[in-house]
């Protein structure tokens, strides 16, 4: 590429894609930004982009998608997305990394070289956690038309846990600062990350992203008879259900849960009574109150167009 006041700049990454569009006059570049991290050179380029995606490969079907800490994904066909491996690899040596770094000396040479090869491991692993979100992502976007997900930080695992107060008034341990390493490692990039491709993928392809109310509980509810439990432990593996002795994988169970409440969305949208179809017809194994019904009440009368409006937006 041809960088003002530098010149000619050859590009480690293939360009290929790119200049094909531009040739075609599917793509025009807007800007270009050049960036420096840990010794490596970026360009990134601002582009206005003529996309030519097909719709969904199956428009009609309604998918749920679990995230969680098992499995990277659980998808409620019965497909697993599973975390890379090489993350605990990386985490160990992050680590090592880490404390190096604190017995060095500010400023010293050899302080930066190890700020250096900690900021590589950092690209690094998030390059690895990046990967199967943009694999899985993608596959979603062009084979589904409706993808249903849980909404953002509701999952039990990442609440904070309870606060321990003794006589006295004052806060004890509680391992907090155990917790949020988890949330912040697992959950929190990954989750966010996973909806916001997820959303612009779905765009690209027509198809449309629901996003579960944030009362919904995907994980306590059995797939099977709509039984909901009084609580699960986020340890807990499997859902057993005592009602109907149903045992399935927690993330699937969820996942068809989420794609339960995707369908009972579409229902409602497509024929705007909410109340007749949310028990009605299709569902015949629904509890007298399902877990949609509860949100009724929860101030959100016209439900429909919020998740269309939110589809729209991506
Ligand atoms: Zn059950």
């Amino acid at each position: 590429m041809k960088i003002p006041r530098i010149g000619v700049v050859r590009a480690k990454e293939p360009t290929s894609a790119l200049l094909g569009k531009i040739e075609t006059g599917a793509a025009r570049i807007l800007s270009a930004t050049i960036s420096q991290e840990s010794g490596r050179w970026f360009v990134s380029f601002g582009c206005e982009v003529e996309r030519s995606d097909r719709p969904a490969t199956h428009p009609e079907a309604v998918v749920g998608v679990d995230l969680g800490v098992h499995h990277l994904a659980a998808i409620s066909t019965g497909k697993y997305v599973d975390n890379p491996k090489a993350l605990n690899r990386y985490r160990r040596r992050m680590a090592r990394l880490q404390r190096q770094l604190s017995r060095k000396p500010k400023g010293s040479k050899r302080r930066m070289q190890t700020t250096a090869k900690l900021t590589r491991c950092h690209r690094r692993v998030a390059n690895i956690r990046n990967d199967p979100i943009h694999k899985v992502t993608s596959h979603l976007a062009s084979t589904y038309a409706t993808v249903v997900v849980e909404d953002l930080n509701v999952s039990g695992m990442t609440a904070a846990p309870a606060p321990k107060v003794d006589d006295k008034g004052t806060f004890g341990r509680n391992g907090a600062a155990v917790k949020a390493g988890l949330n912040r490692s697992v959950l929190d990039t990954s989750p966010a990350t996973f909806r916001r491709q997820l959303t612009y993928k779905l765009h690209w392809h027509h198809g449309r992203l629901i996003v579960a109310d944030r009362f919904f509980p995907s994980s306590k509810t059995c797939s099977s008879c709509g039984e909901v439990k009084a609580k699960l432990s986020a340890s807990t593996r499997s859902y057993r259900c005592e009602n109907c002795g149903l045992e399935a994988d927690r993330g699937l169970n969820a996942a068809m849960n989420l794609a339960a409440y995707g369908r009972r969305v579409l229902d409602v949208a497509v024929s705007g009574t909410e109340t007749q179809n949310a028990r009605g017809g299709g569902h015949p194994r629904q509890k007298p109150k399902p877990p949609v019904k509860r949100e009724d009440g929860s101030g959100r009368p016209d439900r429909s167009v919020t998740v269309s409006s939110q589809g729209e937006a991506a």
